[in-house]
């Protein structure tokens, strides 16, 4: 029989609470389970004056404004309001009743103003202790990547930075009866910037594609789970390879584990990397960069001896410290003896007269990680594809489901408050599937191994559920 809906629905009441109007199965009902935000009221505490003023926003309530939008894949203010006007989920989730006013969209703008990137890592950091505390995560194998954040500008707000200048350093004939400037080859390019973004710089993800106006965002997984242990923003042309000993310091404090064993792509591969781990003690697995083929016989053919700090050519000969360079140090063969070797054409180019190279800093280190990648042993595999499956699909997880494939505001606190709080959605996400695992799998009267801390809320009857142990073992 086909049923018939009556469109009239101008009830008076609305009975029973919000929250049973939201299945339990909605992501916001799993996270609000293990989101915990009682603290924050302090932690921004100092920032508001206590005693004067109009009452601002609760500060946990516009945190949870800001995750449900994430949640939801929402990172623009206007179009957040929007849908919290009509979204019971959401209304539910930062606890406004159906008939609350809601706060302008401009209040986040000021919000984020004045509690500034910091107070919004806290938060990311909170969720990285609560899944530590929970055994999600091990911190001992981490995954290193950076990802390319479009930032938000035109194409038409792009200028080049300093053109003048960098025109006088790179022409010759400036004055002005002299022929028309002639770019010197070689030489450093005029750089373009956004006038309305100025912190994002141009960078590309591979040269198949154009420079774009980008920041980027270094990220940490680790092994365990696929959590987030570590989340940065720079600007987009940073080398993601000098960031590698910063993003480990702030792994281990965050996690207050030790770090073992590193896996990166071959943008982690400098010889600077790869001495320092070799120095900690911690296993990499970086693919290292591969040595230049050209003409000349590659300087990896060069035996290298570090003890005696002497290079042995192909050709037996031994090449002695010349230099000092500002990453490592030149080596040169004798002229004589270069000038009767049978390599010779292919060893130089013929305007000089002897073959010198540079033994890059950490170079001993580098050419071990090269032996051991062409070794292919099978863990070292494994934990590379596990790299590939963990971080590279956080990336396309915050990209395709979090709204992380562009900058949503612009300057770099902004984007980096964007980071913070993806990865804490992120994180929040796999607590609450450890949460939603342990109560499919271990029977009510079991109950959970180890304390389960329930706070009382006053808005909430169901309680927040916090995991203080480890998972239990079925
Ligand atoms: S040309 Fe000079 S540096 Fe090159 S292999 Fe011969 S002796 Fe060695």
């Amino acid at each position: 029989m086909i049923g018939r809906q009556d469109r009239w629905q101008e009830d008076l009441f609305v009975a029973g609470p919000l929250s049973d109007l939201i299945p339990d199965d909605h992501p916001l009902k799993r996270i609000d389970r293990v989101l915990d935000l009682s603290w924050f009221r302090e932690e921004v505490r100092d920032l508001y004056c206590l005693d004067n003023g109009r009452p601002g926003i609760d500060p946990e309530a516009a945190v949870r404004l800001m995750l449900a939008g994430l949640v939801q894949g929402i990172v623009h203010d206007r179009k957040l309001l929007r849908e919290w006007q009509v979204n019971l989920a959401i209304r539910w989730f930062c606890g406004y009743r159906l008939h609350e006013k809601l706060p302008e969209h401009s209040s986040l703008t000021r919000i984020r103003q004045r509690w500034g990137a910091e107070r919004f890592g806290r938060i990311f950091l909170r969720t990285v202790r609560q899944c530590v505390t929970a055994g999600l995560v091990a911190g001992e194998v981490i995954h290193v990547d950076a990802t390319l954040l479009r930032a938000d500008v035109s194409w038409e707000s792009l200028t080049v930075r300093h053109v003048e200048q960098v025109l006088a350093e790179n022409c010759e004939g400036s004055g002005p009866d002299d022929d028309p400037p002639v770019k010197k080859p070689g030489g450093p390019r005029p750089k373009k910037y956004s006038l309305t973004d100025p912190d994002a710089t141009m960078a590309t993800s591979s040269r198949q594609y154009r420079l774009e106006p980008s920041y980027k965002q270094h990220t940490a997984v680790d092994d365990k789970a696929g959590v987030i242990v570590d989340v940065a923003v720079t600007t987009g042309e940073v080398s993601e390879g000098k960031e590698l000993l910063k993003q480990i310091d702030r792994v281990e404090a965050n996690t207050g584990r030790e770090v073992s064993t590193v896996t990166a792509d071959a943008g982690y591969g400098h010889p600077a990397n790869y001495k320092e781990l070799l120095r900690r003690d911690i296993v990499e697995v970086i693919v290292p960069p591969k040595a230049r083929a050209g003409k000349r016989i590659a300087t990896s053919r060069f035996k290298y001896d570090a003890l005696h700090e002497r290079v042995c050519c192909p050709g037996g000969k031994v090449l002695l410290s010349a230099a000092q360079a500002k990453n490592g140090r030149w080596y040169r063969a004798r002229t004589q003896d270069c000038r009767r070797c049978r390599f010779r054409s292919r060893c130089f180019s013929p305007r000089e007269n002897r073959r010198s190279v540079l033994i890059v800093d950490g170079y001993v280190a580098l050419t071990a990680a090269r032996r051991a990648h062409a070794r292919g042993e099978p863990e070292r595999r494994r934990l590379y594809n596990r790299h590939r499956g963990l971080v590279e699909g956080i990336h396309g997880e915050g990209k395709t489901q979090h709204g992380l494939r562009r900058a949503a505001r612009r300057g770099l606190w902004n984007v980096s408050i964007q980071a913070y709080l993806t990865a804490a959605v992120m994180n929040l996400k796999r607590l609450a599937a450890l949460c939603l695992h342990i109560w499919s799998v271990v029977p009510p009267e079991m109950g959970l191994r180890g304390p389960v801390l329930r706070l009382p809320s006053r808005r909430d009857p169901n309680p927040p559920i916090h995991i203080t142990l480890t998972r239990p073992e079925v």
